[in-house]
């Protein structure tokens, strides 16, 4: 690759990766919006669930992984304010300044680049991310490079290092500042799963799927591990490095990956590992493995998509995703669905019976997002070349971020109409299914009483392990719950049923600790409803990491900022796959 771009100072240039700039939650020029908060959970799946919505941010991981990969000095600037990242550039001399966003996040690129070449002239920019596939986006925004897709092997080239060396694998956990009910978790270590990277991309190419465009579409993925061999040895650094027994795999169809995953299945067996897997997978994928398989693998939760049964999708093809859903909590999988609304044959009269046959999964959690043509995928290519997309004059590319209305017009559907869909969905999946932690529990405690005595160690220790709190805390969250539906008799109906099952399985202990936390949820919650209804929103707290070449440059410098010493570095030999 002789034409690949390559800085002058190689791997001694000074680099700076950030995301892009806050407050998220709130409506600005720049393109935040309040309906679209920095938290993947109440974005967009438990939005319409009050003090019960599960709050929860995750780290920019893409950013993550190119920092563990460099040996560069690299500083990670993860959800700084505007202010911040100002006082970043000012205060020290990039060389390189890597910035990352999706398209909605436009306005904040373009000014995050003005703002480096006022600061920091000499210094190079280079944009990745789901913003790569704008249309005209070297027009937009004053970048030196546009790098599209995978961005580690880029960048190793870009500093003159080799692009195939094995990947480091960050050392970092799922997410952060978990919040539910007014109560702010403690990140403790054993209580929160690592991240996991083994791919990106999906080589299914749902004509929709933004994620699978940015990595080269159908048929086409990266591994960053091929192998379960491989797999295992990152999962077993992790594990020593951060004290976890769960990982969340973030990798667009894991299962998809057959051969890695049953040999990943082999070894934990061999090891005796008890590990959770959190993951995303096809439906019918999914179906391809024996639930043997699943239950050794810790498969404990699964985010699948549920477009319909006449959607027109090849994941759900020869598929009963009822009988599926049904299926997996049964043996305590906790499902996470997801439906898209506003589908090419979708019309407004036939939006309940749609709504309600989402509903009726009855996931753990339901996720409903508008069908949005995102610039690079296919949808987008054929809404084009229709002449169907909004002009950004009508429409700005802020708002198009599928929980508010369609960038086009639709067949069917006149404008704005989509919006009332969206709400009625989020509502009546509450109002049916209840609050998601009524039903994540319940499918824990299915789990645990069909494994607790399972003939394999391993396989009940995981079991074991995830239903630690199920007799204590989520009994007590049981209570308080149930407290706020005594005007729903059939809601109340299940808990107080599922509060008998827990106290029957859990003895006295959940007799005891139930009331007793209960009160105390009670307590945090109604000051939680009342900061909600006083309009109060989440943000992420800002993350400042170095590389130790960082840290070394530092030390010759002045400087007035604290470091924090990346987690995500020294990751190498036991956690490097062979
Ligand atoms: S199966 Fe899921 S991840 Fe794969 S392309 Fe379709 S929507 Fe994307």
């Amino acid at each position: 690759m002789t034409d690949h771009p390559r800085h002058p100072k190689k791997h001694r240039a000074r680099v700076l990766l950030s995301s892009v700039f806050g407050p998220y939650a709130q409506d600005d020029s720049y393109g935040s919006r309040r309906i679209n908060p920095m938290e993947l959970y109440h974005n967009q799946v438990t939005r319409y669930q009050g003090a019960f919505s599960l709050r929860m941010f995750h780290r920019s991981f893409g950013l993550m992984l190119i920092q563990s990969n460099i040996d560069a000095p690299c500083t990670l600037l993860d959800f700084p304010s505007l202010d911040r990242f100002i006082e970043e550039l000012r205060k020290n001399r990039y060389d390189v300044v890597g910035i990352s966003g999706i398209i909605p996040n436009i306005g904040k690129v373009v000014k995050m680049c003005a703002l480096v070449r006022a600061h920091l002239p000499n210094a190079a920019i280079v944009i990745g991310g789901h913003v790569t596939n704008k249309e005209n986006i070297h027009r937009l925004v004053d970048a030196d490079h546009i790098v599209k897709g995978e961005g580690v092997a880029w960048f190793r080239r870009y500093l003159g290092r080799d692009p195939r060396a094995p990947v480091r694998h960050p050392m970092t956990y799922s997410g952060f500042g978990s919040r539910v009910m007014g109560m702010t978790l403690k990140d403790k270590p054993g209580d929160t799963a690592a991240i996991l990277i083994p791919s990106v991309g999906c080589p299914v190419g749902c004509n929709f799927c933004s994620t699978s465009a940015l990595f080269g579409g159908k048929g086409h993925f990266i591994d960053f591990y091929k192998t379960g061999d491989a797999l295992f040895e990152i999962m077993c650094g992790i594990e020593e490095r951060l004290k976890v027994n769960a990982f969340f795999i973030i990798d667009e169809n894991f299962l998809l990956h057959r051969k890695r995953a049953l040999r990943l299945l082999e070894l934990m067996q061999i090891n005796g590992k008890s590990w959770s897997l959190y993951l995303f997978s096809s439906a019918r994928v999914l179906q391809s493995y024996t639930m043997e398989q699943l239950i050794g693998l810790g498969v404990s939760w699964i985010w699948m998509g549920l477009e319909g049964k006449q959607s027109q999708y090849a994941k759900l093809k020869k598929v009963d995703p009822h009988a599926l859903v049904r299926r997996l909590q049964s043996h305590g999988i906790r499902v996470l669905g997801s439906s898209i609304l506003g589908l090419e044959d979708h019309r407004p009269e036939e939006m309940p019976r749609i709504i309600e046959e989402a509903v009726s999964y009855g996931t753990d959690f339901h996720q409903f997002m508008l069908y949005t043509p995102n610039a690079g995928t296919p949808l987008y290519a054929q809404h084009k070349a229709a002449g169907s997309l909004l002009d950004e004059s009508e429409f700005s590319p802020a708002d198009a971020h599928g929980q508010y209305r369609f960038n086009y017009r639709h067949p069917h559907i006149p404008a704005g109409m989509e919006e009332q869909f969206l709400q009625q969905a989020f509502e009546r999946d509450l109002a049916v299914n209840g609050p998601s932690i009524v039903r994540l529990v319940r499918t824990q405690l299915t789990g645990w009483l069909k494994y607790r005595r399972h003939p394999d160690r391993r396989i009940r220790r995981r079991f074991q392990q995830e239903a630690k709190s199920l007799g204590t805390t989520y009994a007590g969250a049981i209570w308080a719950i149930r407290r706020r539906y005594d005007q729903d008799s059939p809601m109340a109906g299940k808990m107080d049923a599922l509060l008998k099952d827990l106290y029957n399985a859990f003895g006295l202990k959940a007799r005891l600790c139930a009331p007793v936390a209960g009160r105390f949820l009670t307590i945090t919650m109604g000051r939680e409803e009342r900061r909600l209804a006083n309009g109060w929103t989440y943000e992420p707290k800002t993350h400042y990491e170095k590389t130790p070449a960082a840290m070394a440059m530092e030390s010759t410098n002045v400087q007035t900022l604290k470091p924090i010493a990346s987690k995500t570095a020294n990751n190498t030999c036991k956690a490097r796959a062979a």
